[in-house]
């Protein structure tokens, strides 16, 4: 990755097996996951071949990040992409997440260790990339008894085992952070990533995670990074006018490129690798042109200004409002 031929400053520089710096990932959640159906083994799973087709179109425009998780129950829509791409399992850098449960819903699996061994069946491989927590919301209940620092103690047994390159979590405020950097047994250990909601309208998920993961090097990856184009809401109803679309609309001109490249380009100068998605060739192509410009200092103060006057959460509203 190059910023006019300078590396883009992440703070680690993740690659696939084979050595080859990562793109953007390109994600399975959101509008793909059937949260609560159950695992495909439950239930003959049928491979969604619209998201495999997705898949296929992101790895052969040249991805090669794919981002999914145990809630999204799209692992075997993954392994049929890669396959079906005839791109070498080791260019292709594959995160997956173990879920801890959530609200009421218990969780699918008993541990992490329980949940790899499945991903690997279901993944069709025999290690991923990145290992995530899914989530800090851990419940007593939903999550069989498990804890932030036993799951913990697990993502480091399931790295020292081989079956995962690296690990981290993800929604994770600076308290959990701590709860699992204490039984870490050294840096080795430590959470490499924090995957998070961010956009101009969120710039810190919860108080203080970006100074925190910068001090901690761990990488930020965000979610949700094109939020602005079409996903804010107030009082429940769907927002057309907020303050960035002008703003928008006025660097896309001034740097020739679209205001979802605008976005994917500022969340990259913050350091912070987008995980975004798209059925369109076009806009998939796009969100890898991102390299050849740079956004002047001043106006990503003012994309940061703007988008701090307009504070817009589109996850987890309920879980973080004490943080
Ligand atoms: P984005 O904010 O990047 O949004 C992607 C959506 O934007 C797609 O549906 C796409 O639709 C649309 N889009 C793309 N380009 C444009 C454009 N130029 N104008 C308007 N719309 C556009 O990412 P998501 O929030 O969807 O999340 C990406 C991934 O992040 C998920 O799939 C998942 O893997 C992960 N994630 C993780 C979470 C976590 O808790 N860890 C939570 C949420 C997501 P179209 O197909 O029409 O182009």
């Amino acid at each position: 990755m190059t910023q006019f031929g300078k590396p883009i400053s992440l703070i680690h520089n993740f690659t696939t097996k084979s050595g080859k710096a990562i793109t953007l990932g390109t994600g399975t959640g959101t509008k793909w996951q059937w949260l609560k159906k159950g695992r495909p083994e439950d239930e003959q799973h049928t491979l969604h071949q619209d998201l495999v087709d997705q898949l296929v179109l992101a790895l052969e425009n040249g991805y090669n990040h794919i981002d999914t998780a145990e809630v999204y129950t799209t692992h075997p829509e993954v392994a049929a992409a890669v396959k079906q791409s005839g791109i070498k399992r080791e260019d292709v850098f594959i995160t997956t997440k173990y879920n801890p449960g959530f609200r009421t819903f218990v969780a699918a699996s008993k541990s992490p260790t329980e949940f790899i061994d499945i991903a690997l069946k279901e993944l069709q491989t025999d290690y991923v990339d990145l290992f995530l927590i899914h989530s800090p919301f851990f419940g007593e209940v939903i999550s069989h008894g498990q804890t932030i620092e036993s799951a913990w103690k697990e993502l480091i047994d399931a790295k020292k085992s081989g079956k995962v390159r690296e690990i981290g979590v993800s929604n994770f405020a600076v308290p959990h952070i701590e709860k699992a950097i204490k039984v870490s047994e050294s840096k080795e250990y430590q959470p490499k990533v924090n995957q998070i909601e961010f956009h101009p309208y969120l710039q810190n998920q919860t108080k203080d995670i970006l100074k925190f993961a910068k001090e901690n090097d761990i990488l930020i990856e965000a979610y949700g990074p094109l939020t602005p184009l079409f996903r804010i809401k107030k009082d429940g109803k769907e927002v057309d006018d907020h303050p960035l679309k002008p703003v928008l609309a006025k660097l896309s001109e001034k740097y020739g490129k679209t205001d979802s490249q605008i976005l994917l380009r500022y969340t990259l100068q913050k350091g912070i690798l987008p995980i975004t998605t798209s059925s369109k060739v076009e806009r998939i192509r796009q969100s890898l042109d991102i390299y050849n410009f740079e956004i002047s200092k001043e106006d990503v103060e003012e994309i940061e200004s703007v988008g701090a006057s307009y504070p817009f959460r589109g996850f987890f509203d309920e879980e973080f409002k004490d943080f």
